[in-house]
């Protein structure tokens, strides 16, 4: 039995990823800001609309990094629960509490108004996700940080190429930070950036990623070592020229499943947004037993029990981990919480074949026992 796994790296054709590298034979230049990584970054410029952008070796290290760059090192940052670890993380490794907001049933991303109230006189930024590639209350989040003068941090890791407005969807907030890992709509393997339009803001994540180095005798910032390498921005540069027609064979697939699911009872798709050029990075499905008949874990067992994996994503809220026990698991988030007991991504990747998308959904219809 073939299996089908919830998502399948985009790679470019053996041959044009040998030739993107083939210079690094010559040159024995792999890492340290090369040719690649300034390739890399001017290309990112013009196909994310944005102003200016760091390369970083993942989108973590650009969440991290960039919090320390903006000069924040005490304080409460309102975030969301419904995310990946690495967005909790970035903010406690930094030093910084986090003070979790419930999330809006429909996007998912945070619930801006429910965010206002939210703030004291500790608060120092806002770290919201768009999740799924759904973007944020911008308009809000923007009124509340203008009027608190707080900083805004999007993480965007799902939100690759995506625009609002017709604006590249890195030019909001103060900084977004974005992920290429493998699993990532757009990949360099691993690999993640953060786009900004301070320019000051630029050359000290620079130095931060370089261990604060700021030049030959002088060291000004406690730094770590985040320079994506050249392989990978190789990597980065192919994928690009192809990122486009990933995109729409995502769309197509999105197409099938709304084809089969929309509409069944008991079954919440996602839904296209307004303004929004989307990405198509996931395809979640909220369950709702009562009217379904099967529960989320239900329909998970049956999909594994077929090969396909479906995943859990966001499960368990950030929060309640392990790791902060005692710590945050009194926060007032209770969408969240029953969104993230029903939710499923199912699988999404450019060359899912749509006889796969039909026979996933035929086995989610038969999950149906109402
Ligand atoms: C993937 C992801 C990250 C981390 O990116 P990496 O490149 O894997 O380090 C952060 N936040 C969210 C929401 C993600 O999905």
């Amino acid at each position: 039995m073939n299996s089908i796994l919830v998502t399948r790296s985009s790679m470019p054709e053996f041959d044009e990823y040998i030739e993107e590298i083939r210079d690094m034979w010559d040159s024995h230049w792999l890492t340290n800001m090369g040719v690649k990584h300034k390739q890399f970054q001017k290309k990112l410029i013009e196909y994310l609309k944005i102003d200016n952008i760091e390369l970083l070796t993942n989108g973590h290290m650009a969440l991290e990094l960039g919090i320390q760059a903006l000069g924040l090192t005490e304080g409460e940052v309102i975030t969301t629960p419904f995310t990946f670890a690495s967005t909790t993380h970035a903010i406690v490794r930094n030093g910084l509490t986090p003070v979790f907001c419930d999330i809006d049933p429909v996007t998912f991303t945070i619930d801006a108004n429910k965010l206002e109230e939210l703030v004291t006189e500790r608060t120092v930024a806002i770290l919201p996700v768009h999740v799924y590639g759904n973007i944020c209350n911008i308009e809000e989040i923007d009124r509340i940080a203008k009027k608190y003068k707080l900083k805004v941090i999007y993480d965007a890791a799902h939100a690759f190429g995506e625009e609002y407005k017709g604006i590249g969807i890195g030019s909001y907030g103060d900084i977004s930070c974005f992920s290429f890992h493998a699993t990532k709509v757009f990949n360099s393997i691993e690999g993640g950036a953060v786009a900004f339009r301070d320019v000051s803001f630029g050359k000290t994540i620079y130095q931060l990623k370089n261990f604060g180095i700021k030049n030959e005798e002088e060291v000004d910032g406690i730094g770590a070592n985040a320079k994506m390498n050249e392989f990978c921005a190789a990597m980065g540069l192919c994928n690009l020229r192809h990122i486009d027609g990933e995109i729409a064979k995502r769309g197509k697939i999105v197409e099938r499943y709304c084809y089969h699911l929309d509409g069944i009872a008991g079954l919440r798709l996602n839904s296209q947004q307004l303004d929004v050029k989307s990405n198509y990075s996931y395809f979640p499905v909220v369950f709702d037993e009562r009217k379904f008949g099967s529960n989320r874990d239900e329909v998970k067992a049956a999909l594994a029990v077929c090969g396909i994996g479906a995943r859990k994503y966001f499960y368990p809220l950030t929060n309640t981990f392990e790791c902060f026990r005692g710590r945050y698991e009194n926060a007032q988030v209770p969408i969240a919480q029953k969104i993230s007991r029903r939710i499923l991504t199912l699988p999404l990747y450019a060359d899912l074949s749509m006889q796969d998308v039909d026979k996933i959904c035929d086995i989610i219809l038969k999950c149906k026992k109402l």
